[in-house]
């Protein structure tokens, strides 16, 4: 991989490569762009086959923070790390202290949470070394039920739209993933009386589901393919392309996975077919706000966080109005939203560093 070609393409300010061989560390931070304010996103723990993934995947992931922030009205800009390696074998105290230097050293720069394999407590951990966390427990916390939050209110807005109603009682919701924000999401649906179909790999929180939330099992393959009103893609991303697109009965997409659609065509034929397909980045913005804002603002308010996560409601209205205004896809209009944030300062300044 050419690596700055590759910066030049996804449009990047900074990678940082670093490693501490006393611990095993070997960690990539790419700073898309500070142009709103300074990076944030969350650090990812995994075991990646090649070092050429474990960049391809924080490139596209921290140029994804850069939209996603812009999108939720945050004055900051986007920024990912991967750390390569087994966690269970690698993740200790002086492992995760080593990164947190790594971190303090980009001067506040970029600013980290949690992501896969990297759980509340190891951001408390890394905390002890760097400022420049956020998503610890005595402060923002665990972003998941707000990312929950906020794809239940984006939800609502695009039923509004599809089926004339924000209630959501009564509709059938397929959720394929029942993790942290996934069980959250149904709890909420369930609560306003919808119906669910659920899928996920792990049985248990299967039978939970099926046990405390009246929810309909699927197996795998009936995924895409069941009845239902509305689609929510809460377990891994890439989960819709232009074929699977043929095969969907639902009328609304929304969920927390990032990267649900395989690429921008997938969103053409969803608007084609009359789906509506709720952005990923924008609606599973609440995680990032809850903690965006504690970095923001300066301080952590919890009915401002709430009163701003109810907001996606609004944005999930303005998307949609902005893609038939300009007869775009959904996709695409976000993405205009979210760069139309961020070149106004570069317009102004002419530069795409700050
Ligand atoms: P999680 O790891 O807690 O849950 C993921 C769930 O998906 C697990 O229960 C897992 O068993 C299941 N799963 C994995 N592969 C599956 C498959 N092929 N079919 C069905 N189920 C499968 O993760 P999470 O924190 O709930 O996040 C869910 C998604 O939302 C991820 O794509 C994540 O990147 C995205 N997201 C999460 C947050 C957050 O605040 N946690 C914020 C924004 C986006």
């Amino acid at each position: 991989m050419h690596i700055f070609q590759a910066m030049e393409e996804y449009g990047h300010e900074q990678i940082l490569f670093a490693s501490d061989r006393r611990v095993g560390l070997r960690a990539v931070i790419a700073i898309h762009s500070t142009v709103l304010g300074p990076a944030l996103g969350g650090t990812r723990f995994w075991n990646y086959a090649t070092e050429k993934e474990a960049l391809e995947d924080v490139l596209r992931l921290s140029r994804g923070m850069t939209l996603k922030n812009a999108a939720a009205g945050l004055k900051l800009g986007g920024g990912k790390a991967v750390i390569m390696g087994e966690p269970e074998k690698l993740k200790s105290k002086a492992f995760l202290h080593a990164y947190g230097k790594c971190i303090e050293r980009l001067g506040g720069r970029f600013y980290t949470a949690e992501d896969v394999n990297i759980n509340v407590s190891d951001m408390a951990c890394i905390r002890e070394v760097t400022r420049f966390v956020t998503g610890t427990p005595e402060r923002s916390g665990n972003p998941s039920p707000f990312t929950a939050r906020g794809v239940y209110m984006g939800m609502k807005a695009g039923s509004s739209i599809q089926f004339g109603t924000d209630s959501l009682e009564g509709k059938t919701v397929v959720v394929q993933g029942l993790g942290s924000v996934g069980y959250a999401l149904c709890e909420f649906l369930h609560k306003e009386g919808a119906k669910l179909k659920v899928h996920d790999t792990n049985a248990v929180a299967v039978e939970k589901a099926v046990r405390e939330l009246g929810a309909k099992a699927l197996a795998a393959e009936e995924v895409l393919a069941t009845e239902g009103d509305i689609f929510a893609p809460c377990a891994m991303g890439a989960v819709l392309s232009t074929e699977k697109v043929r095969h969907l009965k639902c009328r609304l997409i929304a969920g927390a996975a990032n990267n649900v659609l395989v690429d921008a065509a997938t969103g053409d034929a969803l608007e084609e077919r009359g789906i509506c397909y709720l952005p990923d980045y924008i609606i599973n913005a609440g995680g990032v706000l809850n903690c965006g804002m504690e970095i923001a603002e300066g301080v952590y308010e919890p009915s401002t966080v709430h009163a701003r996560i109810d907001d996606i409601y609004n944005t999930t209205l303005k998307i949609i109005a902005l893609a038939k205004e300009r007869q775009i896809s959904t996709d695409r209009a976000a993405q205009a939203y979210a760069e139309e944030r961020i070149l106004r300062p570069v317009q102004q300044t002419g530069s795409n560093l700050t």
